[in-house]
Protein backbone atom coordinates (compact mmCIF):
# COMPACT_ATOMS: atom_id res chain seq x y z
CA UNK A 1 0.00 0.00 0.00
CA UNK A 2 0.90 3.62 -0.49
CA UNK A 3 0.92 5.98 2.21
CA UNK A 4 -1.10 9.34 1.15
CA UNK A 5 2.17 11.62 2.20
CA UNK A 6 4.87 11.82 0.18
CA UNK A 7 8.50 11.56 1.06
CA UNK A 8 9.35 15.48 -0.05
CA UNK A 9 11.16 17.63 1.00
CA UNK A 10 13.40 14.78 2.36
CA UNK A 11 16.96 13.62 0.66
CA UNK A 12 16.22 11.31 -2.35
CA UNK A 13 17.58 7.91 -1.93
CA UNK A 14 20.81 6.69 -4.11
CA UNK A 15 19.50 4.96 -7.11
CA UNK A 16 22.02 2.76 -8.69
CA UNK A 17 21.33 0.19 -11.56
CA UNK A 18 21.65 -2.16 -9.24
CA UNK A 19 18.88 -1.14 -6.61
CA UNK A 20 16.75 0.48 -9.73
CA UNK A 21 14.11 -2.14 -9.57
CA UNK A 22 14.03 -2.10 -5.86
CA UNK A 23 12.87 1.92 -5.89
CA UNK A 24 10.64 0.70 -8.69
CA UNK A 25 8.52 -2.02 -6.86
CA UNK A 26 8.61 0.26 -3.53
CA UNK A 27 6.74 3.35 -5.90
CA UNK A 28 4.25 0.18 -6.37
CA UNK A 29 3.73 -0.89 -2.90
CA UNK A 30 6.00 -3.82 -2.69
CA UNK A 31 8.88 -4.62 -0.96
CA UNK A 32 11.62 -6.17 -2.96
CA UNK A 33 15.28 -8.54 -1.05
CA UNK A 34 17.52 -10.43 -2.27
CA UNK A 35 17.16 -13.97 -2.24
CA UNK A 36 20.55 -16.70 -2.35
CA UNK A 37 19.05 -19.94 -3.48
CA UNK A 38 22.59 -21.23 -2.58
CA UNK A 39 22.20 -19.75 1.15
CA UNK A 40 18.81 -19.80 1.09
CA UNK A 41 19.16 -16.43 2.70
CA UNK A 42 17.01 -13.38 2.22
CA UNK A 43 19.02 -10.30 1.87
CA UNK A 44 18.73 -6.45 2.49
CA UNK A 45 19.49 -4.05 1.00
CA UNK A 46 19.23 -5.61 -1.91
CA UNK A 47 22.48 -6.60 -4.00
CA UNK A 48 23.69 -8.65 -7.47
CA UNK A 49 25.38 -11.07 -5.41
CA UNK A 50 25.31 -12.69 -1.93
CA UNK A 51 27.45 -11.57 0.70
CA UNK A 52 28.82 -15.10 1.80
CA UNK A 53 28.75 -17.05 -1.34
CA UNK A 54 29.05 -14.45 -4.09
CA UNK A 55 26.48 -16.31 -5.82
CA UNK A 56 24.16 -13.51 -7.95
CA UNK A 57 20.86 -13.69 -5.96
CA UNK A 58 17.05 -13.47 -7.62
CA UNK A 59 14.70 -10.58 -6.17
CA UNK A 60 11.92 -12.09 -3.70
CA UNK A 61 9.21 -10.41 -2.52
CA UNK A 62 9.09 -9.64 0.92
CA UNK A 63 5.81 -9.24 3.56
CA UNK A 64 6.94 -5.84 4.54
CA UNK A 65 6.06 -7.25 8.27
CA UNK A 66 8.40 -7.57 10.65
CA UNK A 67 9.26 -6.54 14.40
CA UNK A 68 11.27 -3.84 15.65
CA UNK A 69 14.75 -4.77 16.69
CA UNK A 70 15.79 -1.14 18.08
CA UNK A 71 15.08 2.01 17.95
CA UNK A 72 16.18 5.79 18.49
CA UNK A 73 14.49 9.21 18.72
CA UNK A 74 16.17 11.88 16.77
CA UNK A 75 15.36 14.97 17.96
CA UNK A 76 17.65 17.06 14.97
CA UNK A 77 18.23 15.44 11.76
CA UNK A 78 20.92 17.10 8.86
CA UNK A 79 18.54 17.99 5.73
CA UNK A 80 15.01 16.85 7.35
CA UNK A 81 12.38 18.69 7.35
CA UNK A 82 11.57 20.27 10.85
CA UNK A 83 8.14 19.27 10.96
CA UNK A 84 8.64 15.75 10.73
CA UNK A 85 10.88 15.39 13.36
CA UNK A 86 11.21 14.02 16.01
CA UNK A 87 12.34 11.30 13.39
CA UNK A 88 12.44 7.50 14.60
CA UNK A 89 15.08 5.75 13.52
CA UNK A 90 14.92 2.17 13.98
CA UNK A 91 16.20 -1.73 12.52
CA UNK A 92 12.98 -3.51 11.64
CA UNK A 93 13.68 -7.16 11.33
CA UNK A 94 11.38 -8.61 8.48
CA UNK A 95 9.37 -11.63 8.83
CA UNK A 96 11.99 -13.10 6.16
CA UNK A 97 15.29 -12.63 8.10
CA UNK A 98 16.83 -9.29 7.28
CA UNK A 99 17.19 -6.39 9.17
CA UNK A 100 16.24 -2.81 7.53
CA UNK A 101 17.73 0.30 8.88
CA UNK A 102 14.26 2.35 8.45
CA UNK A 103 11.84 5.27 10.09
CA UNK A 104 9.03 4.38 12.14
CA UNK A 105 6.04 6.74 11.10
CA UNK A 106 2.46 7.04 11.86
CA UNK A 107 2.49 6.80 16.22
CA UNK A 108 3.61 8.48 19.04
CA UNK A 109 7.80 7.98 19.50
CA UNK A 110 6.83 7.49 23.02
CA UNK A 111 5.17 4.66 22.44
CA UNK A 112 7.77 2.45 20.30
CA UNK A 113 8.76 -0.37 22.56
CA UNK A 114 11.74 -3.29 21.49
CA UNK A 115 9.03 -6.46 19.42
CA UNK A 116 5.87 -4.39 18.48
CA UNK A 117 4.75 -5.28 15.09
CA UNK A 118 5.48 -2.90 12.14
CA UNK A 119 4.65 -3.27 8.71
CA UNK A 120 5.96 -1.46 5.62
CA UNK A 121 4.01 1.43 3.93
CA UNK A 122 5.55 3.79 0.97
CA UNK A 123 6.21 7.44 0.26
CA UNK A 124 6.32 8.46 -2.56
CA UNK A 125 9.73 10.75 -4.18
CA UNK A 126 9.22 13.52 -6.58
CA UNK A 127 10.68 10.72 -8.85
CA UNK A 128 7.50 8.70 -10.53
CA UNK A 129 9.29 5.75 -10.00
CA UNK A 130 11.31 6.02 -6.93
CA UNK A 131 9.05 5.79 -3.33
CA UNK A 132 11.10 4.69 0.18
CA UNK A 133 9.87 2.05 2.44
CA UNK A 134 8.94 3.37 6.19
CA UNK A 135 7.09 1.32 8.66
CA UNK A 136 4.59 1.78 10.70
CA UNK A 137 2.58 -0.27 13.80
CA UNK A 138 0.38 -2.82 12.62
ZN1 LIG B 1 24.81 -17.24 -0.88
Amino acid sequence: MTDEETWGPRPLPDVSPETERYWAAASEGTLLLSYCSACDLYIYHPRARCPDCFEETEWAESSGDGTVYSFSVAERMEGWPEEDLPLVVAYVELDEGPRVMTNIVGCDPDEIAIDDSVSAVFRQTEEDDVAVPVFQPS
